[in-house]
């Protein structure tokens, strides 16, 4: 496999290196050989290449398998300057879905117990931004009292979500997807998601497939969320229900995350570059493991290799035992560990 390392800013220099020791453990264990190839992104990449994706790294990704990119600092990115950008990694390299895990932990302060969902969030078009938009954004403003907003939903764009979200269900003891939109009202849009999703559905019999309203869904995620395996929605609702999904089991530090390509996988936490706690070794590198080893996980799919998805089980095993004993974890957690010394005890706990 060939896996990059791109550090990204502030707090992405302490859990990045923490989770590629982890995920390191975990291939030694079962044999699984990885070509490591770190590259320069974000303020590294500006300050030596002149731009925050420097060309040398856009080049060398399209080679790799997948990636671990650490948070980006672009909020204290001087303004008005193109170099100095939020590096468009996901549009670049067609990343269309990301996986988002919330997951409880009996000994983490959570406002509910035994959660475990994976938000599946269509990442390329809906209202946000569209491959279907050749030129200029699907918003425009005809006078300045009215905005006009549209979505764009593919019969593409949605069958690709959705079969990623049936991939990821078939591996898990559950087995069900949920597919959240609002078909009654929004009858083409929501519908053209709906019929994807159910054409996918039929090629797997063995995932149960239910349907839900996006304001029900809404409402049961606070109320009951345990009924809940795999969660597909567009691109909108998706960015609201995953947070939704952090909150419910304890915030940013808890919420992994990892965004799916045709080809290839980039693994990338939730929560920001933290510059407030940046360089104090106290961040919490949950997140960022649990990106890593989302990405082991798939390139096992995607690769049909079974090291690969032996080593993403031990490192799931390895920080379900570190979390859940709460000896060597951080303080956002309850305890006292460092970014270090966290990763060093579920490297360790790697069997
Ligand atoms: P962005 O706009 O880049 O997504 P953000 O506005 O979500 O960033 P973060 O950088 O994620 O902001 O930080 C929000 C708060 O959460 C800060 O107080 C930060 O210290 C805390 N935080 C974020 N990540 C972690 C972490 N891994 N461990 C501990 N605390 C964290």
């Amino acid at each position: 496999m060939k896996i990059g390392i791109l550090l990204g800013d502030d707090i992405g220099h302490e859990v990045v290196p923490e989770c590629v020791k982890v995920m390191k453990a975990a291939a030694a264990r079962t044999g699984l050989a990885i070509e490591w190839q770190p590259l320069p992104i974000g303020r590294h990449g500006h300050e030596q290449h002149g731009n925050t994706l420097p060309a040398v790294t856009e080049t060398a990704l399209r080679k790799l398998d997948g990636w671990i990119m650490g948070p980006i600092g672009h909020a204290a990115y001087p303004r008005n300057d193109p170099t100095w950008v939020m590096p468009a990694v996901r549009k670049k390299f067609e990343l269309f879905a990301a996986a988002r895990p919330s997951r409880s932990f009996p000994n983490v302060a959570s406002i509910h117990k035994d959660v475990d969902i994976v938000f599946v969030r269509e990442l390329t078009e809906g209202m946000l931004y569209s491959e279907t938009v050749v030129a200029g954004a699907p918003e425009f403003r005809p006078n300045d009292d009215i905005t006009v907003a549209m979505r764009v939903i593919t019969r593409k764009g949605a069958s690709r979500v959705a079969r990623e979200a049936f991939e990821i269900a078939r591996t898990r003891k559950r087995k069900k997807v949920t597919a959240a939109h609002k078909e009654p009202v929004y009858r083409l849009a929501c519908g053209m998601f709906a019929e994807e999703c159910r054409k996918v559905a039929r090629g797997y019999p063995d995932v149960a497939f239910e349907e839900a309203m996006i304001d029900t869904i809404s409402m049961k995620l606070v109320m009951a969320p345990q009924q809940y395996d795999v969660v597909v929605t567009t691109n909108q609702f998706g960015d609201i229900l995953s947070d939704i999904g952090a909150g419910l089991v304890g915030g940013l530090g808890l919420a992994p995350g990892l965004c799916v390509g045709e080809r290839q996988a980039m693994a990338q936490a939730t929560h920001g570059s933290a510059p407030d706690i940046a360089g104090s070794n106290i961040a919490n590198p949950y997140a960022m493991i649990m990106s890593s080893q989302m990405l082991m996980g798939w390139l096992g799919r995607k690769h049909a290799d079974a090291q690969a998805t032996a080593a993403a089980d031990k490192m799931l095993a390895a920080v379900e035992q570190v979390v859940t004993q709460g000896r060597h974890v951080t303080r956002d957690l309850g305890g006292t560990a460092s970014t270090q010394e966290m990763g060093d005890a579920i490297a360790a706990a790697v069997q």
